[in-house]
This record gives C-alpha cells, structure tokens and sequence, in this order.
C-alpha cells in the first residue's frame, strides 16, 4: 500500500505506530508529528529513577536519533498540529504548513491538568508529564527542601516516594479521603496511606488547595482548611485531560477524548485513534471507556496500524497498570470496582499479596503487590471469564497454573 500515513502525536502510541508500519511492510510516506522537541520516549521513568537522575536520559528513547531517517520515517518534532481539516483531508501545523494525508492516527495522548487558584502562576509549582518537567523538578530536588505535592494519585504518590528517597521533606495534599482509590481501590489505597507515613511522608487526605504564597516563588500553600504549609516548590499530580484542542470543528467526534469504536476508528473515514487521547468501546465491558496506561497505548496502537493496512482488528483490553514506590512493585490488572467481595493471597504484613476482587465465581479485577505470577494468572482468569473457588484462589500452595487449569473449560478432542 503506498497511501500517506500522517501520524499526530509522537510518543508511545504515534512512535510505535510509525514502527509498526515500516516494519509490516507499509511502503508509503509515514509522517510522524510531535509537539516535543525530544524524539519518542519512555514516560514512566519520570517520576521514577529518571526524576532522581538513576535512569540516563538516553535510555528513555525508543529509538536511536538516526532510526527515523533510516526508516523513512519523516519527522516533525518540536511542531504542533493546529487544525484537522477533515474536508481537505489535511493537517495544519504550527507555522502554517499542511500535510495531506489518505490515513491519520491520532495520538496526542494528554496534557497535565493544572491548577487555576490564586497564586498558581507562580514559579516553582511544577507538572509532571514531559521530559522537560522531570528535568524542572530534578533541578529542585536536594535534601532537607520541602516539597508539597498536590494530589494523591499514581504520580503524586511516585513522585512522594522519589523525592522521599531524596530525603526531602514530604507533604501529600488529597482531597478524596485515601491516596490512590481511582487507580487502586480503597483498600490499596489505605495501605499505601500507612507505608508514605511510616517512611515519613506526611499525608492529608481530605485537603485541598486554596491559594499559593510567595514572591515569585511560592513559598506557601494555604489549605481548603485553612492551614498554612511553607515549601520550597510544589509538585502537582491532579490528572490529565486528553489534547483534543487541535479536533475541534473537523467532524471527528469527542467526549472527554476522540471517540473511537473497537477497531480504533473515529468518526471520520480512515483517521483512527489510540492511546490515552481515545475513549474507545470495549467489547468487553460493553460501553465506553479510557484507559491512561503504556500496555493500553501500546496495544490500541498496534490494533489502529493494522486496521489502516486492510484488517479488522478488536482492542478490548483487559486493564493492566504498574506503580513502583518505594521498593514495591504494585499492579493492577482488571476493573477494581463492581467486586463482591475481596480474596487475598500472601500477606498484606509482608507487602507481598495479591487481591483478588471477585464477583460470584469471577475475578473482576487483581491488585497485588510483589507478586508478578498472580498478576500474570489473573489476566488469563479475567479474559478467559474463568470460573475460580475463593479456596484455590487464598491458598498459595496451590500454583496459579493449577487454579487457572481447574476452572479453564476442558480441551476440544
Ligand atoms: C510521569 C508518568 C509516569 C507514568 N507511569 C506509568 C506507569 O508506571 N505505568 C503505566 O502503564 N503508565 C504510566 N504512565 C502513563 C503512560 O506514560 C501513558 O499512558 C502513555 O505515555 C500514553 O501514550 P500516548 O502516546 O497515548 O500519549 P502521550 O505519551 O501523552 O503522548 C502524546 C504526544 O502527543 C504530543 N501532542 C499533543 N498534542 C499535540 C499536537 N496538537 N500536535 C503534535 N503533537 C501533540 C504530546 O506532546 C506528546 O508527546 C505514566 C505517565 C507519566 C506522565
């Protein structure tokens, strides 16, 4: 096929789209737009080693700087799409250049959301979602600042523990009443309240923002509570919202992101979407959903190329996201609302457990900490809609390979 594929958006979802295409023998231009300066990169690291400096930048790209030339890719980094014109099928850039396209990926993920109250213009109050960011807030890092971190989300909670290790002095503002629900669950939730407390981060649920004080610089930070906390910068972690400014008006339908069905497509004949821009229809749950996570980019990705080249592929993930704090590796797999009732294996003492969250004889979703194995098993258990007894699933004697075998429905003969 020899069709233009403008790809917009040039992270993990666009860079490994561009990937993909070369590599499954697309042999028309590829254009890969990015607003980024840097080339395709990791973005979990940032608020993890990267941010403490323990990761060397160069190993956050995907790729080397001459694979895209190599490739034929052609690249627009450090330039932003401005428009979608879906009549003339073109996209306009920053700069007033159009680049027609037969084909087009939306990839444009989402931007930090930021805070709108008084004094939140000031310098020292930072986001976290590009590399620029982590490098800002790896300028601030040294020990005995103090840090307050706005939000207790997965990066918040990350960026706690980083700047903990960093031994700063740490302070978490929330104000839902645990850290981590939306992502976790309450029960995770309150356990990772007690493992930044025991460490030494101090943890307000229930706070938020008023207004920030300074100079220049903030230095304060009055609560929804009325207290006054002095800091040396502010880090906020209070979610995203998917970069759909550059949609508006070409015909492709958004709702709180591009709306896409099963096989990535929006609206618009021949433009798709993926990543954490797409709200798409999962089969799976029956209606529409989002997920912000590097397996969902990745693998909605992979499905959007190879429908542009001919198949019909469904995305209809089941969901799986990863936070490391500390020296614990958290995972989740599955939905982590809708359960019945809460089996555990291991020991929640000795932070190595896994959760299972089931309703009847059905795992909805498993949230485990330290253990890999489970978390594996419980995708297959999740997909499958493999039937389970509470019994097998509390015993960790019992492999997981035996648990999923006693349920799986017996083999064709
Ligand atoms: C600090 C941090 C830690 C994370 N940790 C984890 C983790 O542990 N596990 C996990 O599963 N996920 C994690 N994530 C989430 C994961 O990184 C995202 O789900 C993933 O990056 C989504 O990829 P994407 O390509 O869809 O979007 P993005 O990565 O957001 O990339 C979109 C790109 O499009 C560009 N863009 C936007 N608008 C335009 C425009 N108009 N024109 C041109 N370019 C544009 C943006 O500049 C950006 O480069 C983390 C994210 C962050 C920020």
């Amino acid at each position: 096929m020899t069709d233009t594929i403008v790809i917009v958006g040039a992270s993990l979802a666009g860079g490994r789209a561009a990937e993909s295409l070369r590599k499954l023998g697309h042999e028309g231009r590829i254009v890969l737009i990015g607003a980024e300066k840097d080339r395709p990169y990791d973005r979990p690291p940032l608020s993890k080693k990267a941010m403490r400096g323990q990761h060397p930048e160069e190993k956050l790209y995907f790729r080397a700087e001459d694979y895209y030339e190599a490739n034929r890719i052609e690249v627009r980094f450090g330039t932003r799409a401005e428009r979608l014109n879906g009549t003339a099928r073109e996209v306009e850039l920053a700069g007033g250049d159009k680049v027609a396209f037969d084909k087009l990926l939306i990839a444009t993920g989402a931007d930090a959301r930021h805070l709108t109250c008084d004094g939140a213009g000031l310098h020292g109050i930072h986001y976290l979602r590009t590399l620029e960011d982590a490098r800002a807030i790896r300028g601030e890092l040294a020990p005995g600042k103090r840090v307050v971190i706005v939000g207790a989300g997965v990066i918040g909670m990350e960026v706690a523990a980083s700047c903990r290790e960093e031994g700063l002095a740490v302070t978490v503002l929330e104000i839902a009443h645990l850290p981590l629900v939306r992502a976790f669950g309450p029960d995770i939730g309150e356990l990772y309240g007690r493992i930044h407390r025991e460490r030494g981060v101090d943890v307000r649920c229930g706070v938020g923002v008023a207004s920030f004080r300074g100079s220049a610089r903030v230095e304060e930070v009055v609560t929804t509570t009325g207290e006054v906390i002095p800091c040396d910068f502010v880090v906020a972690g209070i979610g995203v919202v998917p970069a759909t400014a550059w949609l508006e008006g070409s015909g492709v339908s958004l709702d709180r992101g591009v709306l896409v069905n099963e096989h990535c497509e929006t609206t618009l004949p021949g433009v798709y979407a993926a990543g954490d821009v797409a709200r798409f229809f999962s089969p799976r749950l029956g209606r529409y959903t989002m997920i912000e996570s590097v397996e969902n980019a990745q693998t909605q990705a992979g499905t959007a190329v190879n429908n542009m080249l001919g198949k019909r592929d469904v995305h209809s993930p089941v969901p799986w996201f990863w936070s490391d704090q500390y020296e614990l590796k958290l995972q989740s797999v599955g939905d982590v609302e809708g359960y019945d009732r809460v089996v555990y294996r291991g020991s929640v003492e000795d932070k190595a457990f896994a959760a299972f969250l089931l309703a009847g004889d059905r795992v909805k979703g498993v949230v485990g900490v330290n253990r890999l194995k489970e978390i594996a098993a419980a995708k297959k258990l999740i997909s499958a809609s493999i039937p389970v007894t509470d019994a097998m699933l509390a015993d960790p004697e019992i492999p997981m390979s035996k648990v999923l075998a006693a349920g799986a429905p017996p083999a064709a003969t």
